[in-house]
């Protein structure tokens, strides 16, 4: 993370905070989350190097940017084409050639390359969308924000075992902009 110059993905106002643990706007009404919770996000994948990761939500690209710091490869989905682009340009810029972004309703996960390593959903969910945890590889983690409202929230890992069994943990209470999605997940 200390790689990552954050303030790269953030409004020009907003650079002076950049590096205090708060989320900031990244407009068309979204938000970048706390450094903290990227980093607790990002430590419940336990990334390897080796690792494939899928990201949902890629707003100003920053925690694709620290999951490329941590990983092989990097395909995040963004449902707001203004803010992916933005993201994609940026990402570029700074010379993160292995993130891919797509805007498309990421709860449909980006099917072209699964399996996934590793899926980090940054938006919440009501369900945890089935195109998801389809796409996780034998020995994945899903790393999702999951309840209704603002203050249900509960940062969930799932996990697929090498036999394919699905499971689920409950971790930190969690604050997420909604995953919005044509799909009944
Ligand atoms: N990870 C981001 C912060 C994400 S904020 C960062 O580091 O900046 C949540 C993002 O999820 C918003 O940009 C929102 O537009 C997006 N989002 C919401 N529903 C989505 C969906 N179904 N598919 C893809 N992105 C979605």
């Amino acid at each position: 993370m200390a790689r990552v110059p954050r303030h790269e993905f953030v409004p020009r106002w907003d650079q002076p905070y950049s590096y205090e643990n708060r989320p900031l706007s990244i407009g068309q009404g979204q938000t970048i989350s706390q450094p903290y919770i990227v980093a607790a996000m990002t430590q419940m994948l336990r990334p390897r190097k080796d690792m494939r990761v899928l990201e949902v939500g890629t707003g100003c690209g920053y925690q694709a940017a620290v999951l490329a710091e941590c990983v092989a490869e990097v395909w995040t989905v963004e449902r707001i084409p203004e803010l992916a682009e933005a993201a994609a340009a940026r990402l570029e810029q700074l010379g993160y050639s292995n993130v891919h972004v797509k805007a498309a309703d990421g709860a449909l996960g980006w099917p072209e390359h699964a399996p996934y390593d590793g899926i980090l959903v940054t938006a919440a969910a009501g369900n945890i969308p089935a195109a998801l945890v389809d796409q996780l590889a034998p020995g994945g983690r899903m790393v999702i924000p999951v309840g209704v409202g603002r203050y249900e929230q509960v940062l969930t890992l799932v996990t697929r075992n090498e036999d394919g069994e699905i499971s689920e943990e409950r971790g930190l209470p969690v604050a997420f902009v909604p995953l919005i999605t044509g799909k009944k997940g």
